[in-house]
Parts: structure tokens; sequence; C-alpha cells
């Protein structure tokens, strides 16, 4: 997986490049991570890449011209045609789903914006636009690396347990629910016990459990899950 990210601040990816499993697969030759400077389309002395919005208003907006030459910038030191991903709290609520779907794409374009973020005419250069969440944050860089984080520890190889991707919250094997309680030793601590079947060694009982646990468990939570009117 080819991934590049369009930032004001690539310092930003530099820990998060070199650590734990992102930074194991990009060793590995799974995933290649490289920023691609925003500023160096600036213009002016200043290299500049935002003005202020027409029609007035407060805070300054990313020009399109530079916002677009970055990414296509960003695209052609790919090598490979990418699908372009604007990160914006307006786009589309990520998901679990989305996480596999970015997993199975070979090139990626992560456009992260600032200030009161992008003209409007950026939109119609790139193929699709991804929300964190429904909150606001001051850019989207955080956004960026939550989303290259969930889908590459879906690429097969990255992380040491397979299983451990394949069984978890939201993943096809669990229904798309919400994963059971996990404990280990100490079986007691402070008056709370470990259930007496994990402890039982009777493996279909404790396969009854857990399934248990997580209906349960996500129907006290996310009962959208359970109605399939949860996203993943
Ligand atoms: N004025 C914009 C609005 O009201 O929709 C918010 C701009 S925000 C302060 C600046 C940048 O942060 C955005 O362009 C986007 O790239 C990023 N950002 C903020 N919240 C985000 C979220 N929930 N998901 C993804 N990116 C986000």
């Amino acid at each position: 997986m080819r991934v590049a990210v369009v930032t004001l601040f690539p310092e930003l990816f530099a820990a998060f490049s070199a650590t734990s499993f992102v930074g194991r697969a990009i060793a590995s030759g799974k995933l290649s991570l490289s920023m691609h400077d925003l500023r160096s389309h600036g213009r002016g002395v200043h290299r500049s890449v935002d003005d202020t919005p027409y029609g007035g208003g407060s805070g300054m907006v990313m020009r399109v011209d530079c916002v677009v030459e970055a990414i296509e910038a960003a695209e052609r030191a790919l090598g490979v045609p990418a699908q372009r991903v604007l990160l914006s709290p307006q786009g589309e609520r990520f998901h679990q789903g989305i996480a596999r779907e970015l997993a199975a794409t070979s090139a990626l374009v992560l456009v992260c914006g600032r200030y009161e973020g992008f003209d409007e005419r950026v939109r119609s250069h790139v193929h699709r636009e991804l929300s964190l969440g429904d909150f606001v944050l001051t850019g989207g860089e955080v956004a960026a690396m939550a989303m290259v984080e969930a889908a590459v520890r879906l690429i097969p190889g990255v992380l040491g347990n397979e299983a451990s991707v394949d069984e978890e919250s939201f993943s096809v094997a669990c229904g798309g629910k919400l994963e059971y309680p996990q404990y280990t030793r100490p079986a007691s601590f402070r008056g709370a016990e470990v259930p007496e079947v994990l402890l039982s060694g009777h493996h279909a009982h404790i396969e009854r459990w857990r399934r248990a646990q997580s209906e349960a468990r996500t129907a006290e939570r996310r009962p959208d899950l359970l109605t399939g009117r949860g996203e993943p």
C-alpha cells in the first residue's frame, strides 16, 4: 500500500512513521508513507497557501491552485494513479468498513486541511471526502494518521498475530459487533474475579460465553450495530 500525505506539517508524521507496527510495515515494504509539503506549492515570499474568503468572514481558506498542484505532485511521486481523499469534518464518517476498503487500495493521497478548510473547488479534484467523526480538529493530520493506522493493521502480515484482526470489534468474524470482554492474570484482583468459564478450559463453553457477551455488550452500548443501522 502506498500512501502520500499532503500536509503543511510533514514533521508531525516522523514518530508515527518510525514507531510500532507502522514503522515495521514500512521497514518490511508492506507500506510506503511519504509526506508532501504543501508549503512547497505556496505563493509569494512567504509561500502562502491560504487567502481571505471571498464574500468576507473570519479566518483563511486554503487556495485551490496550491492544494490541487500539491495533490497532483504527490500522486506523480507515487508513480501510479491513486485514490485521492480529502480529510474533512464534512466528509463520510470513517468506520471499520472504510478501513477495510483503504487497506485494499494500492495507492492513496490523503489531503490534510488547516485554517477554515479548503476552497470549495478542491472537492472536484478528489475521489472521496472522509471525516474522522463529528467534531472539528485544527488540521487533517491526526485524522490521516488514524485512518492509515486503522487500514495498515488490516494488511495481511502487518500484525504479528493475525487472529487479533480477524476477531475484534467490528470485524466480519464478530458479525460487526463489539468484542467480548477480555481478561488476563491475575485471576483475582481486589475482589474482582475472572469469570469461571474462562478458567474451565472448556472451549465450546468459552466460545458460547464470548458470543453471548459480545451480543449483550453490543445491545447495551451500540444497538445500532445489531439493527443493521451501524456502519461497520
Ligand atoms: N471550517 C471547516 C468546517 O466548518 O467544516 C473546518 C475546518 S478545520 C478547522 C481545518 C481542517 O482540519 C479541515 O480542512 C480538515 O482537513 C481537518 N479536519 C477537521 N476536523 C476533521 C474531522 N473531523 N475529520 C477529518 N478532518 C478534519
